[in-house]
């Protein structure tokens, strides 16, 4: 079997499973396109904890970790089931590289997961193992654990990593859904482009320093080192799979390592 891809995926937000946007429709389309996994472990911005985490139960819970939004948004249910064996198989190569990684039998999926998961393989059939983030770790720490987890892609499992290109999620509420990119995200996206694509990981590692506007973009770490796991896990050049707006300043750009 030929190894699967790690993938990053942009979320946006929790309204992109029923919003009538561009990337919504990629989304759909994506998963009949990629060959069937055995199962996908997961990486999202929506679980931050202080060692890498693993979700351990058999049927893990649809998580609803957002407010105020419409309610059949809290009718909506992910009903995957887990694969407690790959979850200790996951958490044994991340110890295996030296770091701590714990599993989580109660933790259900976030939306971070679910969402695009949901538009991915609408019928839940493929087995999902959720794999947290450390946001105040390094950016290395992230590359780190993508490198770790890197085997599972021989073993029939896709890395499905959820954060966003570029996420200022206050001014959101500055602009409209569809509206064009905002100059300052089409700056740090295109730059975050270049470099995946060359398989630059010191500049993505790097990228407060590197990326134009990084702080605007990335005011806190946490939808950005999805990637750095994406990256780790792929191991060198990607190609675009996605490239899009909503809300002119959230870049919903994904990308896959073959
Ligand atoms: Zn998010």
């Amino acid at each position: 079997m030929s190894a699967l891809p790690s993938i990053f995926v942009s979320h946006g937000a929790p309204t992109l499973v029923v919003d009538r946007v561009p990337t919504r429709d990629f989304l759909l389309g994506l998963g009949p396109k990629l060959p069937r996994p055995r199962a996908v472990l997961c990486v999202s911005a929506h679980w931050d904890t202080e060692a890498p985490r693993l979700t351990g139960g058999p049927q893990p819970s649809t998580m609803y970790d957002f407010y105020g939004f419409p309610d059949e948004l809290y009718e909506m249910t992910y009903p995957a089931p887990g694969d407690p064996a790959l979850a200790e198989r996951a958490a044994g190569l991340i110890r295996a590289a030296g770091m701590r990684a714990d599993v989580d039998g109660r933790r259900g999926l976030d939306h971070g997961a679910w969402v695009p998961l949901k538009l991915m393989w609408p019928q839940a059939d493929v087995p999902v193992v959720q794999l947290s983030v450390q946001s105040r770790l390094s950016p290395e720490h992230h590359l780190a654990l993508g490198r770790a987890i890197a085997p599972l892609r021989d073993e029939g499992v896709l890395i499905l990593a959820s954060g966003n290109a570029t996420h200022n999620l206050r001014d959101v509420f500055n602009h409209d859904i569809l509206e064009g990119p905002t100059p300052y995200a089409k700056d740090f996206a295109d730059w975050l482009t270049g470099r995946v694509l060359a398989g630059d990981e010191p500049a993505l590692a790097n990228y407060l320093a590197r990326g134009p506007e990084a702080r605007r973009n990335h005011p806190s770490p946490d939808h950005y080192v999805p990637l750095l796991v994406a990256a780790g896990a792929g191991g060198g050049k990607a190609e675009i799979l996605h490239d899009g707006y909503t809300y002119g300043v959230l870049s919903m750009a994904a990308y896959a390592w073959n």
